[in-house]
């Protein structure tokens, strides 16, 4: 697995902080063939089935294709899916913009890379042996077979090699059942995979898709008897769904990261940081800040630092008029009226989405901020844009017990900038969150500038946290009673 020198991740945040200018770049380095949900360029994508059944089928003989092979030759597939995500992230990047029309092209590349570079492969997967009076029991980290993944609309490419690489890495086949609105990129991230494996001397299908996927297709996959595990990355229903399947299943779903800002932080760095957190690929992270709450006496200070990193303050009465905009009321099941994002709202530009409310903004606005009471709607909801509301609080006891309120309980990702470490150490107890990120940007917590590995499934309601190969296996016993205890 790579890992990035100090002087590299400089350069990965200064590009991010630079994306307005990056995407002309990337789109000209990018290859502008035609594609559809089973053809890139007039080749058929490798892997895309028209039946679930027939998807699982193949996705099953992959399976038993990687169980004959040594772990080296699985790795060396692994290899190659990093290499190709390296080489092809600016096409996946552009297409996932332009089909969901969500995120930012240079963005978007940087998360391929992330994925690449930092997604655990077979060194993952290690054994343990226990020795003693009576023998030898060796435990072992077997797959589980073919896995069924849904995969989501606003990281679709990235979680669909970031799983095909866990998964991979632990002996399984996968079939995926891909985010309608994001078929194309998806299917072309398992026409990557497949590619890959057979450049290593793999199966030609190791992974599998649909090319038309329905919540039908998804119901085949939860009950078909060769599935043996199920990943679900999306939000509260399709969790709930796979959650109710009587599968095993890991479940990673909708997150509402606040953010306290105190008055020991870095005033200058917290505004910078949180700017550039939130807005990283239009805030379609899961991770991303959703909604700050601000020390009184460092509220201003903080505002015109965000302000002074690209941030536009809107008034009141335009944030409750952009809220009515990109939420809409519908009835659910149970008759109730309940407010949703507008998916022609999550993941745009801010100044397509000032637009609506008639502000013409500067071109280089990248996040809108207001300043908004607990109850208003940019806090109580997952937005998915690049929309901070930020709350005044008198003290950390009512900071504290706002934010974990305004999480809901997902117990997904928080952020904290300060320096008191009894306000911080306070903070990560009270909220309970699978990731807690301490003075930088969120994106720090899935490896981008902060240590360790990353994950696009961050499977919080079932426990696996940041999942890697490991995840995805299941543990086996092996025991030799009185024998090969060498000491
Ligand atoms: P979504 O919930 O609309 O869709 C996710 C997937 O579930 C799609 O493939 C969709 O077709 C499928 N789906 C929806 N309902 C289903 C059902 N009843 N049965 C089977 N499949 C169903 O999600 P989205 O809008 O694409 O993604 C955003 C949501 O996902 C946010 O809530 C975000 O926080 C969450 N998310 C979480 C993580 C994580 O790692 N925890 C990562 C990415 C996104």
């Amino acid at each position: 697995m790579a890992t990035y020198t100090e002087a590299e991740i400089r350069k990965i945040v200064e590009n991010i902080v630079k994306a307005e200018e990056a995407p002309k770049a990337a789109a000209s380095a990018n290859n502008n063939a035609p594609y559809t949900s089973t053809t890139y360029g007039g080749r058929k994508l490798i892997g895309i089935y028209s039946d679930m059944n027939e998807a699982i089928d193949a996705a099953d003989a992959g399976y038993r294709a990687i169980r004959s092979m040594t772990v080296e030759q699985r790795e060396k597939i692994i290899t190659e899916i990093r290499r190709l995500t390296r080489e092809e992230a600016p096409i996946m990047a552009k297409m996932g913009v332009e089909e969901t029309g969500m995120g930012k092209v240079e963005h978007k590349r940087l998360k391929h890379i992330l994925v690449a570079d930092k997604t655990p492969g077979t060194e993952d997967i290690v054994s343990e042996a226990k020795t003693g009076d009576s023998g030898l029991t060796l435990t072992e980290m077997a797959p589980f077979g073919v896995v069924g993944a849904i995969t989501p609309s606003t990281n679709p490419s990235e979680t669909v090699i970031c799983n095909s690489i866990g998964m991979i890495a632990a002996g399984n086949g996968v079939v995926f059942n891909p985010h309608p609105n994001a078929i194309c990129v998806s299917n072309y991230a398992v026409d990557l995979v497949n590619r890959a494996c057979a450049n290593a001397g793999g199966p030609e299908v190791l992974v599998c898709s649909m090319d038309k996927p329905t919540l039908d297709s998804a119901n085949v996959m939860q009950t078909h008897p060769k599935i043996r595990l199920l990943v679900c990355t999306g939000g509260p229903g399709v969790v709930k769904a796979v959650l109710s399947s009587g599968k095993k299943a890991i479940g990673a779903g909708a997150g509402n990261p606040p953010v306290i800002v105190d008055d020991t932080a870095d005033i200058a760095k917290a505004g910078k940081d949180i700017i550039d957190g939130c807005t990283f690929d239009n805030n379609l992270p899961c991770i991303a800040e959703k909604e700050v709450f601000a020390f009184r006496n460092i509220a201003d200070r903080l505002i015109s630092e965000m302000v002074k990193n690209g941030a536009y303050k809107i008034t009141k009465p335009q944030a409750d008029k952009l809220a009515g905009i990109v939420l809409e009321e519908k009835t659910n099941k149970a008759g109730k009226t309940v407010k949703t994002v507008s998916r022609d709202c999550v993941g745009r530009d801010a100044t397509v989405l000032l637009e609506k409310i008639g502000v013409k903004a500067p071109k280089d606005v990248r996040c809108i901020i207001c300043e908004t009471d607990f109850n208003h709607d940019f806090v109580q909801h997952e937005l998915m844009m690049p929309i901070l509301p930020i709350v005044r609080v008198n003290n950390i006891d009512e900071a504290i017990d706002l934010a974990v309120k305004a999480e809901h309980g997902n117990r997904h990702t928080a952020h904290m900038h300060s320096k008191n470490i009894d306000n911080l150490s306070r903070f990560a107890k009270a909220v309970e969150t699978t990731i807690f990120v301490k003075n930088a940007p969120s994106y720090a917590g899935i490896g981008f500038g902060g240590e360790g590995h990353t994950t696009f499934t961050i499977a919080g309601p079932t426990g696996e946290g940041i999942t890697s190969a490991k995840s995805f296996t299941r543990k086996r016993r092996c025991v030799m009673a009185d024998s090969f205890r060498i000491i």
